[in-house]
């Protein structure tokens, strides 16, 4: 996963040019700039990455999911499905948007079930947000199936699954709009950083009004009096954009080092009794930022978690997670905010309610569940190194 692994000379060199030519804003300075549009350069040049007509980059993946969020036009009254097993950005910019969560269950993915979705759509349901976690993608085919029986619109959050694809089209441009975060330890780093996706030019225009206070983008870009709705500023400096581009020029060698130390980690670990792996839908479009695997239960998976951490190969143990398990959030069970009045946890129209032992089928999958996150640096001895601390934890078995 971490890009940040990589930062070198072309990252450095390519801010010392937006330093030099002292524009740090996207737009205008026309004079001042040359020509020179770093972040719309990062926006063109990941859309082709990824196939997609239109990226709009934004200061984080959680602004990401904000701007997506506005631009679908989600707002009080509306529910928003997302998955139990995420990174809590999800939620809380669904709560943010005056939404409402609702949390479905995991499958084998790690990511949404399709069936558990299903059973969770009410006449309310407004977006369907699967995330495609740690690196790999959700049944996203299905997902789709279900959410366009119910004509209901998909956002992907794929934060996590940066350069992902699934037979060949990358994650995040099947639904209506995707997100991205180029946070610390995300694959494509560039401090902070995320990104919108689409292959829809209204919501492209949308997003990128809303993001940039509502000002009037159509048609010469920026600077038009007048604007259509009020938005915020969520806009991405030039110093991020030129990161982001050298980043995104590493980014092919970044997943064929995470794929290969995956496949030589996936060959040791096939060693253990029990163990079975993380189903992936499409292996050849894993990016492998994590390797992750279930054992027939939790005490098997702490047992072997102990086991790895005494002989130096620790690995995640998702069950005890307090970010990213749905059991643990304990802010949202208490339906705690800073806010005076109590909002989004108390609503004039009834208070949400979120109790831990919600998701059951979640709570004992992430409780038999481990993972490493695949370093970049990760070399031969260190490979040697995990190969035999799982070899020594089988024989103590
Ligand atoms: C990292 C992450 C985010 C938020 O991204 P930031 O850039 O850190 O704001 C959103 N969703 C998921 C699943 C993430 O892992």
């Amino acid at each position: 996963m971490p890009g940040f692994e990589w930062l070198g000379e072309e990252e450095k060199n390519a801010v010392a040019e937006v330093m030099e030519r002292k524009v740090l804003f996207r737009y205008e300075f026309a004079n001042e700039r040359k020509g020179v549009y770093t972040v719309r350069e990062f926006e063109k040049a990941y859309a082709d990455f990824a196939g997609c007509s239109h990226a709009l980059a934004v200061t984080s993946g959680t602004t990401a999911l904000k701007v997506a969020l506005a631009s679908l036009g989600i707002g009080p009254g509306d529910e928003v499905i997302t998955q139990g097993f995420t990174f809590v950005a999800t939620w809380e910019s669904i709560l943010d948007a005056g939404a409402t969560p609702v949390f479905c269950e995991i499958d084998d993915t790690l990511c949404l079930d399709p069936e558990d979705l299903e059973a969770k759509i009410t006449d309310k349901t407004r977006l369907i947000i699967p995330v495609h976690m740690m690196g790999a993608a959700a049944r996203i085919k299905e997902i789709m199936a279900v959410a366009d029986k119910h004509g209901i619109p998909v956002m992907e959050d794929t934060a996590q699954s940066v350069g992902g694809t699934l037979d060949g089209k990358a994650l995040g441009t099947f639904g209506r709009m995707g997100t991205l975060s180029f946070d610390p330890v995300k694959t494509l780093t560039c401090g902070e950083g995320g990104m919108v996706i689409t292959n829809d030019e209204e919501l492209y225009v949308r997003a990128s009004e809303y993001h940039d206070h509502g000002h009037d983008h159509r048609p010469v870009g920026r600077g038009n009096e007048g604007r259509r709705f009020y938005g915020f500023n969520c806009r991405m400096n030039e110093m991020q954009g030129a990161v982001g581009l050298a980043q995104l020029a590493k980014l092919p060698k970044m997943l064929e080092t995470q794929k290969q130390t995956k496949a030589a980690l996936k060959e040791a670990l096939e060693r253990v009794p029990g163990l079975t792996f993380r189903h992936v839908p499409d292996e050849a479009g894993d990016t492998a930022t994590f390797i992750s695997w279930f054992m027939p239960d939790a005490e098997q998976a702490k047992k072997l978690a102990e086991l790895l951490a005494k002989h130096g190969a620790a690995p995640v143990p998702w069950g005890v997670n307090t970010w990213h398990n749905y059991a643990h959030w304990e802010h949202l069970h208490a339906g705690s905010s800073v806010i005076r009045s109590g909002w989004p946890f108390k609503r004039p129209e009834g208070d949400l309610n979120y109790d831990p032992a919600a998701l059951p089928r979640t709570t004992a999958l992430l409780d038999r569940c481990l993972s490493w996150q695949i370093m970049l640096g990760w070399d031969e001895d260190k490979l040697k190194q995990m190969t035999q601390a799982i070899n020594q934890s089988v024989s103590e078995w």
